[in-house]
């Protein structure tokens, strides 16, 4: 990763002084770094993408081009991404690849460090969605959603980390970070969203496994629970989603959402293994599931016990976060 630079010396010469060309893609907090980014053809990836390349990184761009249900393909979604950053005089190439697909997950690791010389941020942002309550789910809706969010999260972390191990045994480590994309759903639960939730739950509890087990290798991994607006949410929060036409604050735009992600990576982040909510301006960190205060009775229960010893737990627990979408 080059230093970052502060702004440009003047050069000696004897020729005379000109201003020199500082733009922030020099100056920004990420500026130097190389970052992936999955899904980042729209909606929010496509606004993390031109975010981090404002904040002076460069950036692989993947996208397969996928419907909202994870059919078909089109690369022209990442493309033109990629031709809005260069034409911002940034740096960016496209990576069509799926990041559900183990060497497709290589390849785009790979194409980093062909392209620019290296990763330094990993960004899971690639997402589907199959709503259906679950009496209708077919097995079908189920496995496509855990693929794309499950194995899509797994193959890339496991080929960028081989990489960033290998850089840390050969003494040229890389300030390397994680950031997932879990949601509301997975961390509270979503109606009509059995499958998107587990997937969603499992890369939040993937990601502090992570944290847990990468930070040796000094790399961070954190997650993001976002609410914005994007073709994923436009229909079915319609109202809540709707951008507002008298000049206020427009809270769902998913460009807001993205300053997070390009802190968590950057090399300004120091935080790992946590999960943080974003809306708008309002930003949030959750804690995940806690232990209560246990009842031991030092011996083996019977179940005929337990109703009442339940009964106590839960009175003196916190009553949880309600399901989206529940009651
Ligand atoms: P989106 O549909 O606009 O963007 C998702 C992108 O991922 C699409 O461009 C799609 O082509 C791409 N994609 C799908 N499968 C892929 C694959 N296998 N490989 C590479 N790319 C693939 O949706 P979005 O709202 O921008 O969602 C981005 C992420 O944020 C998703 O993980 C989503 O679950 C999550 N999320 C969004 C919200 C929200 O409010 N929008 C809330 C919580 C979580």
């Amino acid at each position: 990763q080059a230093p970052r630079r502060a702004g440009l010396g003047r050069a000696r010469s004897n020729l005379p002084a000109r201003r020199p060309v500082v733009s922030w893609h020099m100056t920004g907090i990420c500026a130097g770094r190389v970052v992936a980014i999955t899904g980042a053809g729209r909606g929010l990836g496509r606004a993390h993408a031109l975010a981090f390349a404002a904040a002076g990184a460069k950036v692989v761009v993947n996208d397969v081009g996928a419907s909202l249900h994870g059919d078909g393909g089109d690369l022209s979604p990442a493309a033109e991404v990629v031709a809005e950053i260069v034409a911002q005089g940034g740096e960016a190439v496209v990576n069509g690849d799926d990041c559900s697909d183990w060497d497709g997950a290589g390849r785009l690791v790979a194409q980093a460090i062909e392209a620019f010389g290296g990763l330094d941020t990993l960004v899971c942002n690639a997402g589907i969605v199959r709503d259906r309550m679950l009496v209708n789910m077919s097995v079908d809706e189920w496995d496509a959603v855990m693929k794309v969010h499950l194995r899509g999260t797994f193959c890339p972390v496991r080929h960028a980390i081989d990489y960033w191990r290998g850089q840390h045994k050969a003494g040229t480590p890389r300030v390397a970070r994680i950031v997932t994309t879990s949601s509301g759903a997975g961390l509270f639960g979503s109606v009509s969203q059995a499958n998107y939730s587990a997937a969603k739950a499992g890369i939040a509890t993937f990601t502090i496994v992570a944290a847990a087990e990468l930070g040796r290798y000094g790399i961070l991994a954190n997650t993001i629970a976002p609410s914005a607006r994007s073709r994923m949410t436009e229909e079915a929060f319609a109202e809540m989603m709707r951008a507002p036409t008298d000049g206020s604050f427009d809270r769902m735009d998913p460009a807001n959402v993205s300053p997070l992600v390009v802190w968590l990576g950057s090399d300004a982040c120091d935080i790992t293994g946590r999960a943080f909510e974003i809306a708008g301006g309002e930003l949030n960190v959750c804690d995940g599931w806690q232990h209560g205060i246990p009842i031991d009775k030092g011996d083996r229960y019977t179940p005929e016990e337990l109703g009442a010893v339940v009964a106590e737990l839960i009175g003196r627990a916190p009553a949880p976060a309600p399901v989206y979408g529940a009651g």
